[in-house]
């Protein structure tokens, strides 16, 4: 009973308040200041979106990822002994291969035993391989 009587009171007092906002609004402004508000509305938002959205919330995600993937990386390389894992090179250009392509698995991307630690050289000559199956 007392919620019947809230809910209309809640849906009176919407409607009116609406209906009263719109009626009121409607044709205080003229199309050419409508135009002119939207304009100047639309450059504000682009300046600011540019900004906001095209520089922090990337970026985050960017730093975020590459932070996990050094730390995985670098785990690779300890465990490896900084040594290349083809050619037995140790330390200098050294970089961290996914075993399975981290594409194809991203529940992998950051498991140590799918990583391998390749130089520069064999990690070009590795992933070339595994990108044209056929070729031997
Ligand atoms: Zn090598």
């Amino acid at each position: 009973m007392q919620e019947q009587i809230l809910k209309s009171k809640y849906d009176n007092g919407l409607k009116t308040h609406s209906w009263s906002w719109n009626r009121g609004k409607k044709n205080i402004y003229s199309k050419e200041t409508l135009k002119k508000m939207s304009k100047s509305a639309s450059k504000r938002i682009g300046e600011k979106g540019s900004n906001w959205r095209g520089g922090k919330t990337p970026e985050l995600i960017l730093l975020r990822a590459s932070a996990k993937y050094k730390v995985w990386r670098n785990m690779v390389f300890l465990r490896d002994d900084f040594t290349c894992q083809d050619c037995g090179v140790v330390g200098g250009n050294l970089e961290a291969h996914h075993i399975k392509p981290f594409a194809l698995f991203p529940e992998l991307r950051f498991r140590i035993d799918n990583g391998i630690t390749y130089c520069i050289k064999c990690h070009a000559k590795n992933d070339l391989r595994r990108r044209i199956p056929n070729d031997s």
